[in-house]
């Protein structure tokens, strides 16, 4: 009998520190039964819950949790606790809640841990090492397997490429390959994430659907040898992204990376539609102020934050934390982002960087560990999550900049 999960290969350390952030943001889609379980506790009355209703239809026989004007679940105390947690126990609270901000994602013979980012304390690395929960995440392993009523091998492997299929253990075997680049400190992250563009272009281009065992590693170890002297050293020796082809499209898919409606505050005040629209207009311009589309983000023109410094290389161990965790929990392709094959989701894991390291720079007057966890908290917040990202035209901006040779060059040109 496999042991059922897989838990994080780095020291990945988190404890809930009640911010409340993830009562205020996360839309908690919950079961019928998990509905009439709540209804059911004597909660009416008490006056740290809002009025009713507390539910929202969501799609099929699926409930959201409803929440207050000012952007709180419904059952957030004013002491930023969950009230159903506090009278009646965690393994009351809708499952979603209890997860976050784990992931299990289905991997063959176990479920694989991923985290959100967007907690801050993840993104802080705050609390215990997450190989403390063990017990804990293996019993919401068997939760999540009567919850969708399936079991972590009934997934199938998602793709290497469209039409090109592997099973899941050569699958692991790559993210392995991927995932040691990723921790191969001999290079600035910058580089290392360089380094798995190339290996992905590669990947993409060849036939692995008949290596199996260890052959596909040994194939992508070579390759990722082979291309060693191709790949500049440093960020300054590769070429400028293009002014309207890169740069443009980077910012246009900035504008959905770094939107946050809702903030700790609970101030839902970044705007509508239209306000998006409006804001991914100015994103896309690039000249004159950054429009507040987040609560963080400070009074800056899209010049000041081109002009700011880049990260410096001690904080390099937060991203290649960060990327590793992505690379291993298989979290950056398949159902969990947007059924996305193999590869294109190495590629759009990618992508996050130059997204992290712009918001990096916007939040230049925070401290550096500060700013760095800031925007890892924003980007990862839509990673894999946000519709908006996989919708067919987000897509294909995504894939316009992979095919140009675009994405390596943000990557160098924010990690200089
Ligand atoms: S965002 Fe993280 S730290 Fe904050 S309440 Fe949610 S789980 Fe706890």
């Amino acid at each position: 009998m496999p042991h059922p999960i897989k838990i994080l290969p780095v020291a990945q350390n988190w404890d809930c520190h009640t911010c409340g952030d993830c009562c205020r943001r996360m839309e908690a889609v919950i079961t019928d039964e998990e509905k009439r379980r709540i209804e059911a506790l004597d909660l009416a009355d008490d006056p740290e819950v809002a009025p009713k209703p507390w539910f929202r239809p969501a799609s099929g026989d699926k409930w959201s949790l409803a929440h207050r004007p000012d952007g709180g679940c419904v059952f957030l105390t004013g002491k930023n606790y969950c009230r159903i947690q506090e009278r009646f126990g965690a393994e009351v609270k809708p499952f979603v809640c209890r997860l976050f901000p784990f992931l299990l994602i289905p991997a063959g013979n176990q479920w694989r841990v991923g985290m959100r980012f967007s907690c801050p304390s993840a993104a802080a690395n705050r609390g215990r090492p997450v190989a403390q929960s063990e017990k804990d995440l293996i019993e919401l392993s068997r939760l999540l397997e009567k919850h969708v009523g399936r079991s972590a091998d009934s997934a199938p492997a998602p793709p290497l490429r469209p039409g090109q299929q592997v099973a899941w253990p050569e699958l692991l075997r790559a993210v392995q390959v991927l995932t040691e680049i990723v921790k191969d400190r001999g290079d600035r992250v910058e580089r290392r994430l360089r380094r798995c563009l190339a290996v992905a272009r590669i990947g993409a281009q060849a036939k692995l659907e008949n290596l199996s065992g260890n052959k596909i590693s040994e194939f992508l170890k070579v390759v990722s040898a082979g291309l060693e002297p191709e790949i500049p050293g440093t960020a300054t020796d590769v070429a400028l992204p293009d002014r309207v082809l890169g740069r443009l499209l980077f910012r246009v898919l900035l504008a959905i990376y770094a939107r946050k409606d809702r903030g700790v505050s609970g101030k839902p005040g970044v705007g509508g539609r239209i306000a998006r629209v409006r804001d991914g207009w100015q994103f896309a311009r690039g000249h004159g102020h950054v429009p507040r589309i987040n609560e963080s983000m400070p009074e800056i023109t899209f010049g000041e934050v081109e002009a700011r410094p880049g990260m410096p290389p001690e904080l390099d161990e937060t991203l290649e934390r960060y990327y590793t965790v992505k690379l291993s929990s298989m979290q950056f392709c398949g159902p969990s982002n947007f059924d996305l094959p193999f590869w294109a989701g190495v590629e759009s894991l990618v992508l996050t960087f130059p997204m992290i390291l712009w918001l990096y720079r916007a939040f230049g007057d925070r401290p550096p560990a500060e700013a760095l966890q800031c925007a890892i908290q924003l980007v990862d917040d839509h990673f894999g999550g946000d519709r908006m990202l996989g919708l067919p035209h987000i897509r294909h901006l995504q894939r316009t900049l992979v095919e140009r040779g675009e994405l390596e060059k943000l990557v160098a040109w924010y990690g200089r």
